[in-house]
């Protein structure tokens, strides 16, 4: 294979995956190197989207949503179950089941496509005549006899993130755990603690709150998501709050210590609150969840005179080329949001770039979900960002409990904001908190995309009822205050 290959992609989460398969669509020979093993000790394609990331999170969201509707809400329907209980390890394992549906379809596709899964760690080894030779090794531990040498005239290299950890926190994944040991927690712990009230945390948070226990977030920052539109922040607070997540703001962990042996063993966290006054707080189980950080470890990028920046991204250009010609990387290993999302359109760019083609990404344009309830979406800019920009807009609101649907739902909290130009009405961010903002938040991507006006969404026919019917009322709110139903 090593002399006949025009493509090897470093990495098969969904950047990578996605690039090698466009790339042979375009009839490139692929070769892609991974080094995933699952917990079986198989190895398996999807990284960590599929294996320890978005599917599982949202299979484990899932079954606590339904759990808290059966205890919680279900009586509104005229609906008595009593003695509902959870099966954690048949949850669980309804979640693996779905993860593994999920890689095996994309080692069916790796085959369809005829694209080369090699199964190791890939490492640059030189600039040969072929283009970059890489070596591939069981693991990337240090000292491991390279197995074989492949080398092509291009590569991506798509090789993610990985938890970060703090300093002096040790993570086991048992009792103090990142993503990996929190999708897997065998009981419900008691009391929980999280520190980062990012994306992560609050999904995970959420999932174990909502099975029971009892869940305190500690974040450093003063302000509550801070990447989101400031009214959709205040409104996510006060109800997550409502829900029953403590969450402090303003917190500095200082230590954290494991107290006492076998199962019942405790996290003690000392931290320092907003105030700067000493507190404590004892859990059972403890998820660090703050931040992620790019995997360039061990792959070699001094033999081909590639350099990280300060925090360890890889820097692109905006086509995703890196200072090496003929070097591309993609995804979580380089700047812009980390999203499975953002990485498979990328690899789609990279892939269609190499064939010649002239894609774009509008950065823009990719929109943003927390996946709590109700969920949060986001696209374009915040308030607060077009006010720094000193940028004149139009804010349209409506609410989802003046929707008819959403009240059929049981689910008529939240609202969607929409942000249009003041002078010309374009569309410059939009902002949903509600049930299936997920899914929302496609109209208005796609209406971003296409630079419409709020009014071009006002004046489309939207299906009634159906949650959709919101973005509307509040494009027409937008537009010129004409909301229909307010
Ligand atoms: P990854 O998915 O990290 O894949 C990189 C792959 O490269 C891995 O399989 C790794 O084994 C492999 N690799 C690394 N180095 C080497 C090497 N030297 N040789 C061979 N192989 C190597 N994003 C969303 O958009 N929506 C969500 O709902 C969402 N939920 C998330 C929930 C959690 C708990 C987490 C942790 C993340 C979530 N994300 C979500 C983020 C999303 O998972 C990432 O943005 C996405 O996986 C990035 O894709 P990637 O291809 O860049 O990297
Ligand atoms: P995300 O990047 O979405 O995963 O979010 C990570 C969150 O963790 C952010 O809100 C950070 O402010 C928060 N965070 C980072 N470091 C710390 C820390 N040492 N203590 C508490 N929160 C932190």
């Amino acid at each position: 294979m090593a002399n006949s290959l025009d493509l090897i992609v470093i990495g098969a989460g969904p950047g990578g995956y996605i690039a090698a398969i466009r790339a042979a669509q375009l009839g490139m020979r692929v070769a892609c190197i991974e080094k995933w093993r699952n917990p079986a000790g198989e190895n398996v394609l999807g990284g960590t989207c599929l294996n320890v990331g978005c599917i599982p999170s949202k299979a484990l969201l899932a079954s606590s949503e339904h759990f808290e509707q059966v205890r919680e809400h279900f009586g509104d329907h005229g609906i008595s179950v009593s003695d509902a209980r959870i099966d954690v390890g048949r949850m669980l394992g309804r979640k693996d089941q779905i993860v593994s549906k999920m890689t095996s379809g994309i080692a069916y596709l790796f085959k369809k496509n005829k694209i080369a899964w090699v199964k190791g760690h890939g490492r640059f080894r030189a600039r040969d005549t072929a283009g970059f030779a890489i070596d591939i090794t069981g693991h990337g531990a240090e000292g491991e006899a390279v197995r074989e040498t492949l080398s092509a005239p291009r590569v991506i290299i798509a090789t993610g993130s990985k938890a970060r950890h703090l300093r002096g926190i040790e993570v086991d994944n048992e009792i103090v755990c990142d993503n990996e040991g929190a999708l897997n927690f065998a009981t419900v712990p008691e009391r929980l603690g999280v520190i980062g009230s990012g994306v992560i945390g609050l999904e995970l948070g959420s999932v174990w709150r909502r099975l029971g226990s009892q869940v305190t977030i500690l974040e450093a920052l003063p302000e509550f998501l801070g990447a989101a539109d400031s009214g959709v922040a205040r409104e996510a607070w006060k109800i997550f709050t409502r829900q029953g997540l403590a969450i402090e703001l303003g917190a500095r962990v200082d230590a954290v210590a494991i107290k006492g042996r076998g199962a019942s063993r405790k996290v003690r966290i000392d931290y320092q609150d907003a105030k700067g006054e000493a507190r404590k707080l004892e859990v059972d189980r403890l998820i660090v969840s703050v931040g992620r950080q790019p995997n360039t470890d061990g792959l070699g990028l001094d033999a081909i005179g590639l350099a990280c920046d300060e925090r360890g991204f890889i820097p692109v250009d905006a086509h995703c080329a890196t200072a090496v010609d003929g070097v591309y990387a993609i995804g979580d290993v380089v700047r812009g949001p980390m999203l499975a999302h953002k990485a498979e359109d990328e690899g789609v760019l990279v892939a269609e770039i190499l064939a010649g083609q002239k894609p774009h990404i509008d950065y823009n344009c990719i929109p943003w979900v927390i996946y709590t309830a109700p969920e949060i979406a986001w696209v374009g800019k915040t308030e607060q960002q077009l006010k720094a920009e000193g940028r004149a807009f139009k804010p349209g609101q409506f609410p989802f409990s003046a929707n008819g649907r959403a009240l059929g739902m049981g689910s008529a909290e939240g609202f969607v904001k929409i942000l249009a130009d003041a002078a010309t009405d374009e569309i410059l961010g939009v902002h949903v908190i509600a049930a299936a903002a997920s899914d929302l938040i496609a109209e208005a991507a796609v209406a971003m995309e296409f630079r419409a006006s709020a009014e071009d969404i006002g004046r489309v026919c939207h299906p009634h009822p159906s949650l959709s019917e919101v973005m509307r009322e509040a494009a027409l709110a937008a537009t010129d205050k004409r909301a229909l139903n307010m």
